[in-house]
């Protein structure tokens, strides 16, 4: 890693960090037990959830979900979860913005996070990967990428959810090597705080079983090209999900964000 991993996680414990969720639970299981050690250093750590995850075709909810009110239960455990962590509720925001749909709502979503940013001027952001797994994930990493690009006092990283390799999917993984990983091994009373976070996402606890829990990874934010996608074909197409990774790619090689440097 170059001159400036010394920005990361181990350092600045009280720089604001702001770690960038899809979803309700990506917090927790990209970076759930590093969170856990940031905030038990006095560190503020803020979290931004930019869907209600709720998508409108029942569909994709999780297998096995209760649907009723059931963004409003996501929230209730995320509130959970973050207890668990140790952060305050007043340190989550939730922009709302339909599960699945993210990139049909980028000018809205890159609004609604200039603002938050500006707002809380955080010296660190955390983004899921762009890694070709969930079609939101792959457009908060956009809006990340803009954000770093809008101020030179934010250093932005990404953490790994999903992604697939020769037809596999491989969770907490990175599609490629971009740059030098950092992997994150916070001690064992913080590991726990993650799966009591864990615990609290009832809904969803059909797909957490597959993540790892002894570790967890961050890389610097590498200059992706959102012409293609991160891996071919992207996890969601291989799950039959009805949209292909070049559709999304068109709508965000588009995108250009409306505001401009933070102050
Ligand atoms: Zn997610």
């Amino acid at each position: 890693m170059g001159m400036r991993c010394e920005a990361g996680p181990a350092r600045a414990p009280l720089a604001c960090r702001l770690v960038l969720a899809a979803h309700m639970d990506d917090e927790t299981l990209g970076l759930g037990a590093q969170i856990a050690a940031w905030t038990a250093t006095g560190a503020s750590v803020h979290v931004a959830f930019l869907t209600q995850g709720e998508p409108q075709d029942r569909r994709f909810y999780a297998a096995g979900a209760d649907i009723h009110s059931y963004a409003a239960r996501r929230r209730t455990e995320a509130l959970l979860a973050a207890h668990a962590l140790g952060l305050p509720s007043r340190n989550l925001h939730f922009a709302d913005f339909p599960d699945l749909e993210l990139s049909l709502h980028l000018d809205a979503a890159w609004e609604w996070l200039h603002r938050l940013s500006g707002r809380l001027r955080p010296r660190f952001i955390y983004a899921p990967a762009y890694e070709g797994g969930h079609p939101d994930h792959d457009a908060l990493n956009l809006l990340a990428s803009h954000l770093q690009a809008s101020s030179t006092k934010i250093s932005a990283w990404e953490y790994p959810l999903y992604t697939q390799c020769r037809g596999r999917v491989l969770y907490s993984s990175f599609p490629n090597r971009l740059g030098p990983v950092r992997i994150l091994r916070p001690e064992a009373s913080f590991r726990r705080r993650k799966c009591r976070a864990l615990s609290c996402y009832i809904s969803q606890r059909s797909t957490l079983q597959y993540f790892p829990m002894t570790e967890e990874k961050i890389r610097r934010l590498p200059r992706h090209d959102f012409k293609r996608p991160a891996v071919e074909p992207t996890v969601y197409e291989l799950w039959g999900w009805p949209w292909r990774g070049s559709e999304f790619c068109a709508i965000w090689s588009r995108f250009q964000p409306a505001d401009g440097q933070l102050p």
